[in-house]
């Protein structure tokens, strides 16, 4: 019997989760189809995580230099190349989205440059050819977009899209929002030069994150000299740049960049969900069960545009799973479970597990918590201090959650965080002898519950 489909799996979207997912089950031998409308890499490499740790490693340089002094060094007059920064990011993009489109094609998926929109439980159009092919399975990788809130002059707002390509460094930027985005990047123009105001409407940045952590991140960068604004809002933005921006308080902030990161929406505008039924969350997700399955059986989907965890190593576990169940006949549930982050604010936030008013309300905790110097800012001169802080459970002395913020917490994290994971105990903590001289070993050297 001829086979009744085009191809077994057709996925939308070529960014994190669907390239890893078309890669994956083209190498079962299945027939395996993907579609990107706009680049390759999706957003990780065209306009998120990539390039902005690339600001970031360049924002790092002023304090550098700075630190150079103490340790007997005589920098000259530095000057920073905005445009010679965006041309390098630029390159090194154009290289990753490369790879991205060659290694699916490499793997035997039939790889395709344009929209592609759900019109059936099995069918797919294929927009910029103009025609509609089938698929036993439909894989959703579409990601998700910035959402910028309505107020007069939000037109004049620039988003992480647009971030990466502004022809020139501004002196004067307002961040807006007080999550991932909006702090890494307060921090990124900081480093870089730039006048920052940050806006958040509550009473303290990175909501969600241990209170600690928020406050001791807030505090540094304060001391760096970004203006944090508590309690504020945008209420008009007006002129063509420079801006007077109007806050709900009636202040006024003059400013050359209105930054707006106020969260991201799922992308699921005209891409047919409501044609075929499939059901959708409260804040206009694509609904799915543990294995990523919609309720229309034939349509999975992965990734931000499932709104389950916003991050690119979870879209490609979730991309793996669903390989797994459908093409491997191994059903995998992906483990959204202790999955460990990190913020690339300056300084740095490195976090898995639960923070200690999360793990409070589950049970009877004790914290471990240290803010020291680390050796790095001694005779630099500079005065910013790391913390470190575990969670344990009292009564299975189970660590429930290791934060950390400074230098290097980000690398930090993924090796705590495979303790964690193990089930760790603070007694396995204590019973790993320190490396010396780090600022990790004091993650093995907290004797005393605060
Ligand atoms: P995406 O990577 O967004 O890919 C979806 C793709 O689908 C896009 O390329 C889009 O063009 C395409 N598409 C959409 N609709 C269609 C259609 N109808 N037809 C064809 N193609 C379509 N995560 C981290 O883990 N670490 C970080 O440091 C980090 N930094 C970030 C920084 C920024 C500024 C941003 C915005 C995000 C960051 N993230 C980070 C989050 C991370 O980028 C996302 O979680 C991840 O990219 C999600 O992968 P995805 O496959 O779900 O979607
Ligand atoms: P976040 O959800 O992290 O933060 C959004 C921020 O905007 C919050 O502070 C929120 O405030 C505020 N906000 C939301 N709506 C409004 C509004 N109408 N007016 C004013 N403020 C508002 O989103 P981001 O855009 O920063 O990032 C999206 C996701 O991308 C992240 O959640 C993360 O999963 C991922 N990401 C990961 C990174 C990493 O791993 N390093 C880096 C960047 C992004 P409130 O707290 O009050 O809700």
């Amino acid at each position: 019997m001829s086979d009744p489909f085009d191809y077994d799996l057709f996925v939308i979207g070529g960014g994190s989760g669907g390239v890893r997912a078309a890669r994956l089950a083209a190498g079962t031998g299945a027939k395996v189809a993907i579609a990107e409308e706009f680049r390759y890499g999706g957003t990780c490499v065209i306009r998120g995580c990539v390039p902005k740790k690339l600001l970031v490693y360049a924002s790092g340089y002023s304090e550098a230099f700075e630190d150079a002094a103490g340790f007997g060094w005589t920098v000259g007059e530095t000057s920073f190349d905005w445009a010679k920064l965006i041309r390098a990011k630029d390159a090194e993009i154009m290289r990753l989205e490369g790879l991205y489109a060659k290694n699916v094609a490499a793997a035997g998926a039939e790889v395709f440059h344009c929209r592609a929109e759900i019109v059936g439980a099995h069918d797919v159009r294929i927009v910029g050819e103009d025609r509609t092919v089938s698929a036993k399975h439909i894989l959703v990788a579409t990601g998700g977009a910035p959402f910028v809130p309505d107020f007069p002059g939000s037109e004049h707002a620039v988003t992480s899209n647009e971030v990466f390509d502004l022809p020139s460094l501004l002196k004067r930027v307002l961040v807006v929002g007080g999550g991932y985005i909006a702090c890494e990047f307060a921090c990124i123009f900081n480093g870089l030069g730039s006048e920052v105001t940050q806006l958040y409407r509550r009473d303290m940045i990175l909501r969600g994150f241990d209170n600690d952590v928020r406050e001791h991140v807030s505090t540094e960068m304060i001391n760096k000299g970004i203006d944090i604004r508590y309690g504020a809002d945008v209420a008009s933005v007006e002129g063509a740049g420079p801006y007077t921006v109007t806050l709900n308080n009636g202040d006024k902030v003059e400013t050359d960049l209105v930054f707006y990161a106020t969260g991201r929406k799922p992308a699921t505008k005209g891409l047919g969900l409501e044609a075929v039924g499939i059901e959708m969350t409260k804040g206009g997700a694509i609904a799915v069960d543990g294995f990523s399955q919609t309720n229309i059986p034939s349509i999975y989907a992965v990734g931000d545009v499932t709104d389950r965890m916003a991050l690119t190593p979870v879209a490609i576990r979730e991309g793996v799973a669903f390989v797994e169940t459908v093409f491997k006949a191994n059903p995998t549930k992906p483990d959204h479970s202790d999955v460990a982050t990190a913020v690339f604010t300056q300084p740095e936030i490195g976090t898995v597990g639960l923070g200690e008013e999360e793990a409070r309300e589950a049970g009877e905790v004790e914290i471990y918590r240290a803010a020291f110097r680390p050796m790095a800012n001694t005779i630099s001169g500079r005065d910013e201090k790391m913390l470190m802080k575990i969670v344990v459970a009292k009564d299975t002395r189970r660590v429930l959650g290791v934060h950390i913020v400074g230098h290097g917490a980000g690398e930090m994290i993924q090796l705590a965080g495979v303790a964690v994971k193990m089930g760790a105990t603070k007694e396995d903590f204590d019973r790993t002898v320190a490396v010396h001289p780090t600022a990790a070993e004091e993650l093995v050297t907290m004797a005393t519950p605060v």
